[in-house]
């Protein structure tokens, strides 16, 4: 499928730095954000157009509290249109946190001695599996530090170990990967193991201020990291996510820049990235970043809202870096996957460990640390439909976002009715009585807003087989 005329493609700006600091400030520095402008904006968005790094910075810079407020309702609109009600979980497992560079604001950097270091065995993977799915997973992100030991051979055989992983009812149906940049072969033989996305955040688009954080080892290298992604196109792994870690730099720059991204692989090779992430730095143990570029809550959700809007099409992660206030807010402007249940110290979904982090032992701090039960138990609460579908990507249907938001009738088509059986099924084999009762609430709701679905017999009749004990139906 042709995403883009293909008169816009730039070939041969492949696999070369495309982000031009001044560029950016130029954008940032001489656009005004007067009412019609910003509103003419909005209205674009709404009729799903992507917006180009003018408009976005004309978002950017509107102060007026009342604008504001209208950039976050457009946010809020967009999203029920393009996206429904539905928010799909997912999990991290730590496999390994053997780091061979310097990043100053993270607790596996190599010069922190006092980091406890480990890389899970096959046996720890397995067991660490089976507890994710005893808990009711069905996707998970593997994270890695950078390190000789992570070859994309060994990256590849975790993959395959957490495929075949099945208890109970339970099984891993989609693995995504956030480890260090990879050349175009090593790309390749991750993406032969059946991995979903690659995640690779650059941290800072700031080249000169990505030199002062990044201190030793191959990270230091910002060109190749800002290719890698480009890399990962090359090896015919299409579904990969960007993000930057916010706190860094001037929190504008840094969306200006994740735009001017999706337009590079849009113009090179007509497809946008598969989720745009956004972490905010938490603390770590030896960390060293000024504060000055922290990000307040309110910046943060205006920055959210305006990812939304630049990128209709995109699937937006917020992780439980963020607090519970923080991700309930946000998720109505656009968030459309969160993880549940996360624990970031290796080896302890399955062996029962302090509730209290041990900043040695892990990455960085998290704000929420709910279990996945809790997580859905709130989700359903505010009107949410909870989905662990991977229907699409084991179905090749790649690029699954841009169709959701342009092919009229998708979402009730396929991300509604494979929500809705991926939660039958949770309810059927995790669920407490009460949850239960409340899931089937949303369900029925969520069927009888179906009116047009052609299948929604055959989607009853599924349901109905999940009841009798059927599992991993997808339309
Ligand atoms: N080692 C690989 C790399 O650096 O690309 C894998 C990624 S790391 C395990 C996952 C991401 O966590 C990093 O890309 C960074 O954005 C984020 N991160 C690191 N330290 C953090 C901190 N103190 N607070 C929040 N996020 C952090
Ligand atoms: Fe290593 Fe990644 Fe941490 Fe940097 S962010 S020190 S590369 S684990």
């Amino acid at each position: 499928m042709k995403f883009y005329p293909e008169e816009y493609r730039i070939k041969d700006q492949r696999m070369k730095p495309f982000i031009d600091p001044e560029e950016i400030w130029d954008y940032l520095n001489n656009t005004e954000s007067t009412k019609e402008r910003v509103r003419e904006i909005i209205a674009k968005s709404l009729n799903k157009e992507r917006l180009n790094l003018e408009e976005t910075a004309v978002l950017v810079n509107t102060k007026d509290p009342e604008l504001i407020e209208e950039i976050k309702q457009g946010a809020k609109t967009l999203k029920e249109k393009v996206y429904g009600n539905r928010i799909v979980l997912f999990a991290p497992l730590y496999v390994g946190n053997k780091c061979t560079n310097n990043c100053k604001y993270c607790g596996f950097r190599v010069t922190n001695k006092d980091a406890v270091r480990q890389t899970l065995s096959d046996q720890e993977l397995i067991k660490e599996v089976e507890a994710l799915e005893d808990n009711g997973q069905k996707r998970l992100i593997l994270v890695y530090g950078e390190h000789q030991d992570y070859s994309p051979e060994f990256i590849a055989e975790n993959v395959k170990t957490v495929y075949s992983v099945k208890k109970g009812n339970g099984e891993i149906r989609r693995v995504n990967i956030n480890a260090a940049p990879l050349d175009i072969d090593g790309f390749r033989i991750v993406k032969e193991s059946g991995i979903g996305t690659y995640q690779v955040f650059q941290e800072t688009y700031h080249p000169e201020e990505y030199a002062k954080y990044h201190l030793g080892g191959k990270k230091k290298d910002y060109n190749y990291r800002l290719t890698s992604l480009d890399r990962a196109q090359e090896a015919g792994l299409d579904d990969v996510g960007i993000g930057a870690l916010f706190g860094l730099y001037d929190w504008r720059y840094e969306v200006l820049a994740m735009i001017r991204h999706t337009n590079h692989f849009e113009a090179c090779y007509n497809v946008g990235p598969h989720t745009l992430s956004f972490p905010r730095i938490q603390d770590a143990s030896t960390i060293d970043v000024d504060p000055k570029y922290m990000v307040n809550d309110d910046d943060f959700v205006k920055l959210i809202a305006i990812l939304r809007l630049a990128v209709p099409y995109t699937g937006m992660i917020l992780t439980a870096r963020e607090s519970i206030r923080v991700r309930r807010e946000v998720m109505e402007f656009g968030v459309s996957q969160i993880d549940g249940g996360t624990k970031l110290e290796l080896g302890s979904y399955h062996e029962s460990q302090n509730e209290d982090q041990n900043l040695n032992r892990e990455q960085f701090a998290i704000n929420d640390n709910r279990s996945l039960a809790e997580i859905i138990d709130e989700l359903i609460d505010n009107g949410f439909l909870p989905s662990f579908c991977t229907a699409c990507y084991r179905l090749g249907r790649t690029g699954e976002h841009f169709m959701e938001f342009s092919v009229p009738g998708f979402i009730k088509r396929y991300c509604t009715p494979n929500a809705i059986l991926t939660l039958a099924e949770y309810l059927e084999d995790y669920a407490t009585p009460k949850v239960v009762e409340k899931g089937w609430k949303i369900i029925d709701r969520e069927m009888a807003d179906l009116d047009n679905f052609k299948r929604v017999e055959e989607l009853q009749n599924r349901l109905g087989r999940i009841k009798s004990g059927e599992r991993d139906m997808y339309f």
